[in-house]
């Protein structure tokens, strides 16, 4: 990220930008070398990605929840969110995080209607 954040600066410093380049708000001109930098980006870094799968669904010995969302090997606990997905999915994740809630509400009032 480091050699990223330079690169980043010698595209924006070239001539081809110099009339729309202005003052560099963040991090700033004065922040120069290597280990500034660095101190910058872990200051300031953070992630707008889609973590899922940490659980994963599945039928398989990787597998952490079974498809009924149980954790494989543990009684009465289920998993509900996003890291139960098996892979990452295409679309946005909120509206299959909320579906997997849905799905999982019925299955739990299923269980309950059958004991
Ligand atoms: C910056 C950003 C932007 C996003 N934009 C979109 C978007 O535009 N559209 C979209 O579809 N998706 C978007 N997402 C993704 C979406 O928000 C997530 O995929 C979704 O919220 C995942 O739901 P979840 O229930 O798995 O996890 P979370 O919503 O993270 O819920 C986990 C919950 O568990 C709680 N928790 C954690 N550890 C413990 C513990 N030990 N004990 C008790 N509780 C605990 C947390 O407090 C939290 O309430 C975005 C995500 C981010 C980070």
């Amino acid at each position: 990220m480091v050699e990223g954040l330079k690169i980043l600066r010698q595209i924006v410093y070239s001539d081809a930008f110099n009339e729309f380049r202005g003052e560099e708000i963040a991090p700033g001109s004065s922040v120069r070398s290597d280990k500034a930098i660095e101190d910058y980006i872990r200051q300031t870094c953070g992630t707008a990605w889609h973590p899922v799968g940490t659980c994963k669904m599945g039928i398989d010995q990787m597998a952490v929840v079974d498809p009924q969302l149980k954790v494989r090997g543990i009684e009465g606990l289920r998993v509900v969110d996003a890291s139960i997905m098996p892979t990452m999915i295409t679309g946005n994740t909120n509206a299959s995080a909320i579906m997997i809630g849905e799905k999982a509400a019925d299955l739990i009032k299923v269980g309950t209607k059958l004991r």
